[in-house]
């Protein structure tokens, strides 16, 4: 999609829908004056502190510090990306989003005898709007999501019929795997027959290019040994054959992957035990877990989450009435997950084989539990034995009470490993080794996209004492480790970040940030923008964006005179170029334009917090009026449009602060040149006299 197409469709998702009919499905409102208040969703809110701003379209709570528009709430009531929330309010709107963003060409695919494209009589593979007239290697996500669920129903029912699909039975039921699970988790079978799928397809280029896509059928070369390969080295064939198959579905319950396990004596020898389908259109494996479908119900209900390393085990915790298991899709856990996970539970476990992969997943794990906020434990089960073996032998009693006291929270467990075989009551060193190793993870863990600041804090003072408590070292002391820490940290990357030669300039107390450091506004600002406080817009800037957002006409007499490098934050940089960049194809920069077109829930934020402080200024009570009693009435305070005459003198204000800020500016360049020894004898001269005039000036008109 190119950028304006983008721009548009998010303008009407933007026209279609009310923000305060889409925040009364989630939150009450009643109107206030102008406004709509309700309490907020994300803290404990006693009185209504949740504020819809049906003119602006916009939302804040100033308790939270957190405000948007509709996507930015979508984004954050929902626990979603922009993408998604795109996704959910362009379903809600009803406008369909451009098909070439989610469909796939076929091209590379396709062979080129495309002769008999005859339709599929049996299977409705093709949806007929997918454009195949006008295109027709061209593919709908439709289709594909389609052509997915036909090939899990085959596998399903190769599994459940298929004579040579005996040892795959008798595996499943080796495992305990009942008849129903087989059932509710459509578990299948890829028959071993090499053009099993050819034959299902009858020999469909389009229809086997699609499945290709799909990465059920690969043309890669597998190491099987004593098969004739040269006749037909080219011809497509299954990925998972001979394999049981564990489908693997997305939260709206459509199949999207499959985990293939080998067969005990299966006739290949030097096959991996488990393999999973390739990243696909349908399929990103950071971003899925398996038996989410089914799990999620009950994870909504009980708010916990168990999460397993095997698709064997997460079934048979099913089995034993622990519906709210889900496993990993061979990859550690990771903040995606966490992500998803936490939009249906409040509490994630992670259920460990044996204490070396404990071990190892110490750290990450404490790092997710920092960043993503989210409360998590970590239960390692006794004596290496797996989650099936465990409930086999124990039962679902000795699994609950396993999980009530045995499991540690992340940073108990990351502490227990992390000091293991050191003696803290004598070795200091070590300890104290240990220690930084701990706080090392948690100063690097970056912060949850638009989590509430307050809550970061407060979850950052409890871990620092109980990790106080555990090393027995003084609270402040374990605090200013930390700031160490994170100080030799961001020297680090500022040393990076920031032009050398303005170092030591005794001239700009502030620093400055390299222009290259803000990426692409589209996508918004650097993370470690938000959070140095150093780097966020000083008053000046703030101001100014506020005059454009009260009248973005205003703008056209900032244009020729400020220069978007002068600005100090590059949040505020990132806004004028914004500005800059509409006003070039001839849109205005409103308020709703520009918080449109940035994606980033802390851009938005910021431009509602600014539209709303700039307002506040404009709120100007009525004179009092006196009623036919004879009774003074004071009436509430209402925006002022800024008269003409103040507009005026603010853009001159400004304009005179910037010309100012320029000449500093000129001057940090000036003096990082004759530090430097990039400059001739005579240059230098001519600099410092350059330098002397500026400064001459600077004194005159004080
Ligand atoms: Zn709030």
């Amino acid at each position: 999609m190119s950028f304006s197409s983008y721009d548009s469709v998010k303008e009407q998702i933007r026209e279609a829908i009310d923000i305060v009919e889409l925040v009364s499905r989630y939150v009450p409102l009643r109107r206030q004056g102008a406004n709509y208040v309700g309490r907020c969703p994300w803290h404990d809110d006693s009185r209504p502190s949740l504020q819809v701003n049906p003119q602006r379209q916009s939302y804040k709570c100033w308790v939270c510090n957190v405000g948007g528009d509709i996507f930015s709430f979508i984004m954050q009531v929902e626990k979603v990306d922009f993408r998604e929330a795109l996704d959910i309010l362009a379903e809600k709107a009803g406008i369909r989003l451009p098909d070439k963003r989610d469909g796939v060409r076929l091209d590379g695919f396709l062979k080129k005898d495309r002769q008999n494209e005859k339709s599929g009589q049996n299977e409705n593979v093709e949806d007929g709007r997918s454009g195949i007239n006008d295109d027709p290697a061209y593919v709908s996500k439709k289709t594909l999501y389609q052509a997915m669920q036909w090939a899990c129903d085959r596998y399903h029912h190769a599994l459940l019929n298929l004579e040579e699909a005996l040892p795959a039975r008798k595996y499943l039921e080796d495992r305990g795997i009942t008849r129903a699970s087989i059932k509710q988790f459509q578990i299948g079978y890829a028959p071993l027959e090499r053009d099993w799928w050819i034959n299902q397809l009858k020999g469909d280029p389009k229809r086997i290019g699609i499945l290709e896509v799909l990465g059920v059928l690969t043309r890669r070369q597998e190491e099987e040994g004593g098969e004739d390969r040269s006749r037909r080295s080219n011809q497509p064939y299954d990925r998972f054959r001979g394999r049981v198959l564990f489908p693997i579905r997305d939260t709206q319950d459509r199949t999207v992957a499959f985990g293939g396990r080998v067969l005990p004596n299966a006739p290949f020898a030097s096959r991996a035990k488990y393999i999973n389908s390739p990243e696909t259109p349908l399929f990103s494996k950071h971003r899925l877990l398996y038996g989410l479908d089914i799990a999620r119900l009950t994870m909504s209900k009980t708010r916990r989450a168990l999460v397993m390393e095997g698709y064997t085990d997460c079934i048979i915790a099913h089995q034993y009435g622990f519906s709210d298991a889900v496993a990993v899709l061979g990859t550690a856990l990771g903040a995606e997950h966490v992500r998803i996970l936490k939009r249906f539970s409040d509490k994630i476990y992670l259920i460990l084989d044996g204490d070396e992969a404990g071990r190892k997943r110490a750290n990450e794990v404490l790092e997710l539990f920092v960043a993503q906020g989210a409360d998590m434990s970590v239960l390692t089960l006794p004596g290496g034995e797996d989650p099936a073996e465990y409930l086999e032998s124990q039962g679902a009693e000795g699994f609950t009470l396993l999980l009530e006291h045995e499991s540690l929270d992340a940073l108990e467990h990351a502490f227990v490993a992390g000091t293991r075989g050191i003696d803290l009551n004598n070795d200091i060193v070590g300890g104290t080794a240990a220690l930084d190793r701990l706080l090392a993870v948690i100063a690097k863990a970056p912060a949850m996209l638009g989590q509430i600041d307050e809550q970061r804090i407060l979850r950052l003072e409890k871990t620092i004492q109980r990790l106080s408590q555990r090393f027995g070292i003084d609270e402040g002391q374990v605090r200013r480790r930390l700031k160490q820490i994170r100080s030799n940290e961001q020297s680090r990357t500022q040393s990076r970040t920031h032009t050398r030669s303005f170092e030591g300039d005794t001239f700009g107390a502030e620093p400055v940030v390299e222009r290259g450091s803000v990426p692409d506004s589209r996508h918004g600002i650097d993370e470690s923008v938000w959070n140095d406080p150093r780097q966020w817009p000083d008053g000046l800037e703030r101001e100014l964006i506020e005059l454009w957002l009260a009248d973005p006409t205003t703008h056209y007499a900032f244009w020729e005179h400020i220069d978007t490098d002068w600005f100090r934050s590059p949040i505020t940089r990132a806004i004028s170029r914004k500005s800059n960049e509409m006003f070039d194809r001839e849109k205005l920069p409103t308020f709703e334009n520009l918080l449109t077109s940035f994606d980033d829930v802390r851009m938005k934020n910021f431009l509602v917090d600014l539209d709303e402080s700039g307002r506040a200024k404009r709120m100007v009570p009525p004179a009092p009026t006196v009623d036919a009693e004879g009774n003074t009435l004071e009436h509430e305070a209402i925006e002022q449009p800024y008269t003409e005459e103040t507009k005026e003198r603010l853009v001159k204000e400004i304009i005179a602060s910037f010309d100012r800020r320029r000449d500093d500016h000129r001057h940090r360049l000036d003096i990082g040149k004759l530090k430097g020894d990039s400059l001739s004898k005579e240059e230098k001269i001519d600099t410092l006299a350059n330098l002397l005039e500026r400064q001459k000036k600077k004194h005159e008109k004080k």
